[in-house]
C-alpha cells in the first residue's frame, strides 16, 4: 500500500499559499484552481516507477517507497508538474507531432519546458526538472521542433522512466490499458476538468493580473474565450450570403430558356441555379490600413475560388467619397485601388446596387467610419468588413447587414 495521508497533505501543499516571501522554500504555490486536476488523479502503487508519472487515463502511479521519504513539498511539486502535462493534453498533441520512442524523450524535454512555465511561478518545479528556457510564447510543438537541432541529451529533465504517458503518449509496460474496467478519467471528462481549471484560474487573484503568470493566464483566455479567426468568419459569412443568394445548392451559368420560361410544365434539375453575383466595395478613404485591406482582399478570393464561382469574377468599386473604376474583375486582389479622401459608402453600395442584374451580394470593406443605406436593398445581403483600424470603440453597422471584424495579428 502507499501513504495516503501523505499525498492528500501533498494537495493541500499545492492548493495552500506559502508563507509570504519567494525566497522562502515554502514560497508562493496558491493553486486552488487546480484543485479538481489534483483530486481528480487515480493513485495506483506501482514499484517500476521511480518517483511518479502519469498515464493518459489520468492514473497516477506512485513508487511507495519513494513515496514515504519525500517530503511533503516534494511530492506537491511532483503532482503540478504531472498535472499540467495531463491538463494541457501533452499525449495527444505528442501523437499530433507523430513523436515516436526514439523522440519521446525530446518530446518531453520539450513538455517539461512547457510545464515550467505554469509551475515555476508558484514554485512547484520538481527540483529534477531544470528549466532549460523561458519564454511563454513558444508552443510545446515549437519547443520540440526546435530541440531537434539541439544534440545536448536532456540532461536533468524527465528521464525514459518519467513522467509517463500521460506527459508523451507512449505506453509503458506497467501502465494499465487504457481499455481495461479500471478507473480512469475519460478524454470527456479530462476536457471537462481543463476547462475548469482555466474557468478557475481566471477567476482568481492570479488570473486577474497577480503573481507573474502569463503563460498561464494566456492559455486560460484561449481555453475559456477562444478567439475565432476572422478569416473564418468572412468565410462563414460570405458562404451564408451567397447560399441565401442561391437558395443553396450548386450554380450554374445556365439562366433559364425562353422555351423553359414558356413552358412552365417542364421542371428544370433543381440543383442547377443561377451563379451568384458578388460585388465589392472597397473603402479608399485615407484612414484604411493597406495593409490589412490586402489582407482581407486576399481572404476574399480564397474563399471565393472555393466556392467555384470564380470564373464569373467580381464586380468591384473603389470609394472615398466617390465611386471610382467600376468593373468586372477576376480577383479581388486585381482591383486598382483609386481615391484617398473622405468616406462615404453608401455612394459605392449605391453603384452596385444599380448594376443589372443587381449584385446579390455586396461585400463593403472599410474601416467603418462611415454612413451606411438607411435601408437593406432589395434581394441583396449586405456583409460589412471592418478592418481593423485600433481607434477605440469598433464602429456601428446597420443591424440588417452581416458584420465581419478583421483583426490584424500581426499586430
Ligand atoms: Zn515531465
Amino acid at each position: 500500500m502507499f501513504d495516503d495521508n501523505k499525498l492528500t497533505a501533498a494537495r493541500l501543499w499545492v492548493i495552500s499559499a506559502g508563507r509570504s516571501g519567494t525566497r522562502s522554500p515554502d514560497g508562493p504555490r496558491n493553486q486552488p484552481y487546480l484543485a479538481r486536476a489534483l483530486y481528480a488523479l487515480i493513485p495506483t502503487p506501482s514499484d517500476d516507477v521511480l518517483r511518479m508519472t502519469v498515464d493518459e487515463g489520468w492514473r497516477l502511479y506512485m513508487n511507495p517507497e519513494w513515496l514515504a521519504a519525500a517530503s511533503v513539498p516534494d511530492v506537491g511539486r511532483e503532482l503540478a508538474h504531472l498535472v499540467w502535462h495531463l491538463i494541457n493534453r501533452h499525449a495527444d498533441r505528442a501523437r499530433g507531432c507523430g513523436v515516436s520512442e526514439s523522440s519521446a524523450s525530446r518530446w518531453r524535454r520539450a513538455a517539461d519546458e512547457a510545464v515550467g512555465e505554469f509551475t515555476d511561478p508558484a514554485g512547484l518545479r520538481p527540483c529534477h526538472i531544470r528549466l532549460i528556457r523561458n519564454d511563454t510564447q513558444i508552443t510545446v510543438e515549437t519547443r520540440f521542433e526546435q530541440l531537434a537541432g539541439d544534440s545536448a541529451p536532456g540532461a536533468d529533465s524527465c528521464g525514459l522512466d518519467e513522467c509517463g504517458s500521460g506527459a508523451d503518449g507512449i505506453s509503458r509496460s506497467y501502465e494499465s490499458p487504457r481499455t481495461t474496467d479500471l478507473p480512469q478519467v475519460s478524454r470527456v471528462d479530462g476536457e471537462l476538468i481543463r476547462r475548469d481549471v482555466a474557468t478557475a484560474f481566471l477567476r482568481s487573484a492570479h488570473g486577474r493580473g497577480t503573481g507573474g503568470y502569463i503563460a498561464l493566464a494566456r492559455w486560460a483566455e484561449e481555453i475559456v474565450n477562444p478567439v475565432v479567426p476572422w478569416q473564418q468568419i468572412l468565410g462563414a459569412a460570405v458562404r451564408g450570403a451567397v447560399t441565401t443568394a442561391t437558395g443553396g445548392g450548386d450554380y450554374t451559368y445556365r439562366r433559364l430558356s425562353r422555351r423553359t420560361a414558356t413552358a412552365p410544365n417542364i421542371v428544370l434539375p433543381s440543383r442547377q441555379r443561377v451563379i451568384p453575383e458578388i460585388a465589392v466595395v472597397i473603402d479608399t478613404s485615407g484612414s484604411v490600413d493597406e495593409r490589412m485591406l490586402g489582407q482581407a482582399l486576399t481572404e476574399l478570393d480564397n474563399i471565393v475560388s472555393t466556392l467555384q464561382i470564380s470564373e464569373r469574377g467580381l464586380i468591384a468599386v473603389s470609394v472615398d467619397t466617390s465611386a471610382y473604376n467600376l468593373r468586372r474583375v477576376r480577383r479581388a486582389t486585381d482591383i486598382d485601388l483609386f481615391g484617398g479622401g473622405g468616406t462615404d459608402m453608401t455612394v459605392g453600395i449605391a453603384a452596385v446596387a444599380a448594376q443589372r442584374p443587381r449584385p446579390e451580394v455586396v461585400i463593403v470593406f472599410t474601416d467603418g467610419c462611415t454612413p451606411w443605406p438607411a435601408q437593406p436593398i432589395a434581394g441583396t445581403t449586405l456583409v460589412a468588413v471592418l478592418l481593423d483600424s485600433r481607434s477605440g470603440a469598433p464602429p456601428a453597422t446597420p443591424e440588417w447587414a452581416i458584420r465581419v471584424e478583421c483583426v490584424d495579428e500581426a499586430l
